[in-house]
């Protein structure tokens, strides 16, 4: 199954509690637009190369569309286009004034050398600057970009517009950055983990966390649940045998896996997920029956996108908050969108993946209808 048919799958199941009309669900699913464009650079041996560069937005009905920018070698436009959904859905889930987007190019980033990189980016934002901007659709990073990405970004885009740092988020702090956005998705996870417990009633201190994959987010979930007195247990995969100084990719890795098998060897009691689309919904029938409490991606690693929108909002007020004010208003930001979702499950006696769907569909639907897009 691929990637965009998974995310369909999970949406319809939310859209059918919903009672959500055809007509509804066909503006809802279709992505708004999507470009693929050629991203020709000189590689240092003086050599040319072209690369497809992505950008699907998905839906702007309750504001701008946002949400990162990948470049990893399994992106292709099936993947770009379910990762722009989810962001419609994460930005719902949340509440944040955004619709989601996504983009990418298929490369494997140690093959290129930093310049070239440099070249890359300026090269792409060259073919979509047009795009993209602080009101239609603000890219971020994601797995394979960080900071100095975005720096490129933004100094390429104002070269045609004019100042206009809100064009992009996940800059860094020296450069109309946010103190808190690179924690921010890892801290989110963290702050999702501990409220799971809180539910559960289970004791925090003590408690057994493995973390697959550790990148930016897996890093950072880490040290926050370090301080907070959980015992992290295991920081690599499973299987031992991935390692991408960057991150890992989980949905690859659970692909190269024997098809969909290892849902029945997973021995966690509950399953956060800090990755996008990490488990495919035959998976997740399996977790369900399994008893195991899967906490989905469009809630558990919305912190990375909520810190965006700080960074945004202030980009355009020129003003800026201190690290203390950033981690206090995401983590009320991941506590209310939690109690929200897990108030929704328990309402509607459904699993959290399909509450959270449903919380993101319902306004995300409403935006449209309120809005009459037709
Ligand atoms: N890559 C982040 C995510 O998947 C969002 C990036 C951003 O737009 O801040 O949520």
């Amino acid at each position: 199954m691929r990637a965009f048919e998974a995310e369909q799958q999970y949406f319809h199941r939310a859209a059918d509690h919903l009672g959500i009309s055809s007509n509804i669900r066909k503006l809802l699913i279709v992505p708004k637009r999507e470009v693929q464009v050629q991203v020709a650079i000189e590689r240092d041996s003086g050599e040319v190369a072209t690369f497809i560069g992505y950008r699907v937005q998905h839906d702007s009905s309750r504001g701008p569309m946002k949400g990162g920018l990948r470049y990893h070698p399994d992106v292709d436009l099936d993947e770009i286009r379910a990762l722009a959904a989810l962001m419609t859905w994460k930005t719902s889930v949340v509440n944040i004034p955004y619709g989601g987007a996504k983009g990418g190019i298929a490369i494997d980033i140690k093959q290129f050398s930093h310049r070239e990189l440099e070249r890359l980016t300026r090269k792409f934002v060259d073919e979509i600057h047009d795009l993209f901007g602080p009101d239609t659709d603000i890219p971020g990073p994601d797995m394979g970009t960080n900071a100095e990405v975005m720096a490129w970004i933004m100094n390429q885009y104002q070269k045609y517009h004019g100042f206009s740092p809100a064009c992009v988020t996940g800059k860094p702090v020296e450069l109309f950055g946010l103190p808190g956005r690179e924690e921010a998705t890892g801290r989110g996870v963290g702050i999702i983990t501990l409220k799971t417990l809180g539910r559960l009633g289970r004791r925090i201190p003590g408690t057994r966390v493995a973390i697959q994959g550790f990148g930016n987010v897996g890093t950072h979930a880490s040290k926050f649940l370090h301080e907070s007195e959980c015992k992290v247990v295991a920081v690599s995969d499973v299987s031992g045998g991935y390692h991408r100084p960057e991150g890992i990719d989980v949905p690859a890795a659970l692909r190269y896996t024997t098809a969909h098998a290892n849902a029945r060897d997973v021995r966690a009691k509950i399953i956060i997920e800090a990755a996008n689309g990490p488990t495919y919904p035959d998976a997740d029938a399996v977790f369900d029956e399994r008893g195991i409490l899967v906490v989905p991606d469009i809630l558990a690693n919305a912190g990375g996108v909520t810190a965006s929108y700080f960074e945004w909002a202030q980009n355009r007020q020129h003003y800026s908050w201190s690290l203390n004010r950033v981690r206090q208003e995401l983590d009320r930001t991941m506590a209310e969108s939690f109690e929200t979702v897990w108030a929704t499950a328990t309402e509607r006696k459904v699993s959290l993946r399909t509450a959270a769907y449903i919380v993101a569909i319902g306004r995300v639907g409403r935006a449209t209808v309120l809005g009459g897009s037709v």
